[in-house]
């Protein structure tokens, strides 16, 4: 498996799905919205609420952001997910179990070495797994990575599944929780 370039680009953010998830309201341009990635039986499910139907996030969400929607011609720009919403998935899942969780956990890290938020601090085994460890660049905090069985077209799949669980985040989205 070839893991060192997986994004041929900067990570792709996905498209805003637009909607509140609990009236089906059409969140409009400017609206501040808040975005969770929450488990359903064993997937991750990205959901938006606009500010009237949010609650709060459930205790087990992967990621929770507040941010505003863009406007249509900044929606059609390039745009790059925040590093601290990153970092904060990356951190709550490495508490999920399951190989898919290990498995977006992983090309989560890829993304964030590539982004120079974390550093590559060598390999080791454990267990019979391949275990990459990383530094984070700020502040020297170490985590270890669990290489999951991983074919090119996994490194894809994940990559596109990210894309969907964190369409529309924008630079300015602000990680709650
Ligand atoms: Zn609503």
């Amino acid at each position: 498996m070839s893991v060192a370039n997986p994004f041929a680009q900067e990570f792709p953010v996905g498209r805003f799905s637009g909607r509140c998830a609990s009236c089906g309201q059409v969140l409009g341009q400017g609206e501040v919205y808040y975005a969770v990635i929450g488990r359903e039986g064993r997937e991750w499910v990205r959901k938006d609420f606009d500010a009237k139907c949010w609650v709060e996030a459930p205790r087990d969400a992967l990621g929770v952001w507040r941010a505003r929607v863009p406007a249509a011609k900044a929606a059609a720009r390039r745009r790059y997910a925040p590093a601290r919403v990153l970092m904060g998935v990356f951190e709550r899942l490495a508490d999920a179990e399951g190989q898919a969780a290990a498995k977006l956990r992983f090309v989560l890290a890829l993304l964030l070495l590539r982004r120079r938020v974390l550093r590559d601090a060598g390999r080791t085994w454990r267990d019979g797994q391949e275990v990459w460890q990383m530094r984070r660049a700020s502040d020297d905090g170490v985590f270890d990575v669990v290489c999951p069985p991983l074919s090119a077209q996994d490194v894809d799949e994940v990559s596109r599944q990210l894309a969907d669980l964190l369409a529309g985040l924008e630079e300015q989205a602000e990680p709650l929780g």
